[in-house]
């Protein structure tokens, strides 16, 4: 606290990332980051960019990307906003497509930047109970709303709204932007992003933190209706004109072009997923069903606080949420085979 702050400064509630430990050699299944590397070609194209160019500010318009998001949708690129992570994409979102007076509905368990930036735009929000399996209950979202966003699959339940309940909230709000949050959609959904231009009300939001492995990078996008996209374009022209940086463009696309390498580490991710929901299982644990890089698990008779502590003097560290109706859960990301086992090994012993 100080005199030099803005007067709204000192009530504001910042989100809480999830720890970036110092210490080495942790098998770290806290943050849902991949645990493959980023494309080779993405890495190669990112070290062509290192150079002299770098005098120069890079294209503000980050075409080189928007084309290549573009091409791999089969939607036109002024349908493409990139911004600085897909938290910046959602910060211009909230800004531009959210603040209307009426409250912003989200699902009560979910990802838990949306009532901070809530707090930061003053924007009011209701947070629409999830029913007893955490799943999104499209009903509740039939009520007056300034807008409707969540994730999908949603977090931190790993939980996929299919696209037909999608496509039923789209018709039942015609007059409110949806954002799809679709940080995860790779590791097991189908895109919204094929709904686009029926739906002139929906924002997906994408990043490549996750499925494309470059949460070091920080891009995110997002594809709509041109018109949503020029919300966002504003509010960013308005903002920083120049929120991705030479390699930041040309690593993400490079990361788009290359689905082979795409692909295949995406598979071993959800097959590692599936082995280790069936281990936690034989370990006596629940896990809910999950289409994204982590699990959400809770056991019936073991404290989950106390799990993750336990875990983390074993040198495991994964996610426990102090929040009322998950307290008991740990949400885990998916390793690779050998740090999901490592994870397992260090329960057992428990
Ligand atoms: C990780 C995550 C993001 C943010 O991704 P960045 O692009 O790294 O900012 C957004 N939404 C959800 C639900 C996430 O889990």
């Amino acid at each position: 606290m100080s005199k030099f702050w803005s007067p709204f400064v000192k009530d504001l509630v910042p989100y809480v990332p999830g720890e970036q430990p110092k210490i080495a050699n942790l098998v770290k299944l806290n943050t849902n980051e991949n645990p493959y590397g980023p494309s080779p070609k993405a890495i190669a194209a990112m070290q062509a960019e290192v150079g002299e160019s770098l005098r120069l500010y890079p294209d503000p318009n980050s075409d080189r990307l928007k084309h290549a998001v573009a091409d791999y949708y089969g939607v036109q690129p002024s349908q493409v906003f990139v911004g600085n992570g897909s938290d910046e994409v959602l910060a211009h979102a909230f800004y531009g497509l959210f603040q209307h007076g009426r409250p912003l509905l989200f699902p009560d368990v979910t990802y838990s930047f949306y009532p901070v930036y809530c707090g930061l735009y003053g924007i009011p929000f209701e947070a629409m109970p999830l029913d007893e399996q955490f799943q999104i209950r499209v009903e509740d979202y039939e009520r007056p709303n300034g807008g409707i966003i969540f994730p999908n699959p949603n977090a931190p339940t790993g939980c996929l709204l299919p696209l037909e309940a999608i496509e039923k909230l789209l018709q039942a709000n015609p007059d409110s932007v949806v954002v799809v949050d679709e940080a995860y959609i790779d590791f097991g959904g189908v895109s919204a992003i094929c709904l686009v231009d029926r739906y002139p009300n929906l924002l997906v939001t994408q990043t490549l933190s996750k499925s494309r492995s470059l949460a070091g990078l920080r891009v995110g996008l997002a594809v709509g209706h041109a018109d949503l996209i020029e919300a966002l374009e504003r509010i960013k022209n308005s903002f920083n004109s120049y929120p991705l940086d030479r390699m930041a463009i040309v690593g993400a696309a490079a990361a788009f072009e290359d689905k082979v390498y795409f692909d295949a580490t995406c598979r071993k991710v959800i097959d590692s997923r599936e082995h280790l929901i069936a281990e936690l299982g034989k370990l006596g644990f629940e896990v809910l069903p999950s289409a994204a890089n982590f699990i959400f698990a809770r056991h019936p008779q073991k404290d989950a606080a106390g799990i993750a502590a336990g875990l983390r003097e074993q040198g495991v560290i994964v996610r426990h949420f102090k929040q009322e109706r998950i307290a008991q859960f740990l949400r885990i990301t998916i390793g690779t085979p050998e740090q999901n086992q490592a994870l397992l090994d260090a329960l057992a012993t428990r």
